[in-house]
């Protein structure tokens, strides 16, 4: 029995839902394993998919049925409620890595980010290294436009297929992206991301490694080694007086004194005030609640009102 309310999603019978979406689909399917904060409840219903025309068919099933639908990539930068999702949760897998014209890789979207760097130094192509050791799948960080160290993924994407709400495939640039700052247009479009191509340069593949290994070591010595987090929970602000043009929040958390602060399993990392970790039993609501203490206390100090990173998946 599910406890989440009735819906289009419930009132739809195992095998009417199978019919619609197809046998792959799962029900009751829980998420918490499926991202690196490993809280929040189930999916009501669950499909993996792993190409453009399977995507297509299950937006459209869902739409057509009036299920609400979300995107899961790697997972790593989601809130899922505890009361789960009350929709389709779409895991987009899209698979493939392949190197064209000498400097150019095509991946697909479901491909793990920190695959696609290895890839790419193993033959001998630069300029992705500074992604090393961050979480998730590239669909997820092209969304997000992810980075580190003043660098994003945008600035290597030569085009992104995409799907549209409407249903059509269609390739488009980075003009039509819009990357900024943990952001595209790609989250106000709704589109889904499919693949993308990027262009790197030539590098020596020794030089790389040895750099993605170095960034790697620097960054696991940074981040929770025990529990789960989700990386900053907070963006950064824009201040064009500070390096890389961004005050981090994390700074304004700790001189605010939200370092200390606890709830339920959930608490504020001791090395980096802009993290919260899952110390092993932390709900998404400890979670929830913890980020608002947070912001009150930033926004107590400083009058600034921090946004979130991370994504809410379900009702808070
Ligand atoms: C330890 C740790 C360290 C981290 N460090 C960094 C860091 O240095 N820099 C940084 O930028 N981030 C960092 N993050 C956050 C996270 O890794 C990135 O935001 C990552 O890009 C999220 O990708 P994902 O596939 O996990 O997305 P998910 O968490 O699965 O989803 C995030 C959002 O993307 C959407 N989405 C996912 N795939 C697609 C798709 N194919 N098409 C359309 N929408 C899609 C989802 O619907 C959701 O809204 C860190 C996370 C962890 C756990």
């Amino acid at each position: 029995m599910s406890s989440l309310s009735s819906t289009a999603a419930d009132r739809l019978s195992p095998d009417d839902a199978r019919a619609a979406f197809g046998d792959q689909l799962e029900f009751d399917t829980p998420l918490a394993p499926l991202t690196s904060y490993k809280t929040g409840g189930p999916a009501r219903l669950f499909l993996r998919v792993t190409s453009a025309e399977e995507i297509v068919a299950a937006i459209a099933t869902a739409r057509r049925l009036e299920i609400p639908f979300f995107l899961v990539g790697g997972g790593s930068n989601l809130l899922v409620s505890d009361d789960g999702f009350d929709g389709i949760v779409i895991k987009i897998d899209v698979r493939g890595l392949t190197v064209t014209d000498d400097t150019h890789i095509e991946v697909g979207a479901g491909e793990d980010l920190m695959d696609l760097v290895r890839f790419a130094a193993r033959n001998s192509l630069a300029g992705i290294e500074f992604l090393a050791g961050i979480w998730g799948s590239v669909g997820g960080a092209i969304y997000g436009n992810a980075g580190a160290f003043g660098c994003e993924i945008g600035s290597v994407v030569e085009s992104v297929t995409i799907i549209t709400p409407e249903g059509t495939v269609r390739t488009v640039d980075p003009e039509y992206c819009r990357f900024g700052y943990r952001d595209s247009y790609l989250k106000e479009s709704k589109d889904v991301i499919v693949s993308a191509r990027l262009r790197l340069e030539a590098g020596k593949r020794e030089a790389l490694e040895a750099k993605i290994d170095e960034i790697t070591t620097t960054r696991d010595a940074k981040h929770p080694n025990t529990g789960c987090s989700a990386g900053c929970f907070f963006k950064n602000i824009p201040d064009e007086r500070q390096p890389h043009g961004k005050l981090p929040a994390g700074k304004l958390l700790d001189e605010a004194g939200a370092k200390d602060l606890v709830v339920g399993g959930a608490k504020v990392f001791d090395k980096h005030a802009n993290i919260i970790v899952n110390t092993g039993t932390a709900t998404s609501s400890d979670i929830r609640r913890l980020a608002d203490l947070m912001k009150a206390k930033v926004k107590a100090t400083f009058g600034i009102e921090l946004q979130e990173e991370v994504q809410q998946v379900g009702k808070f």
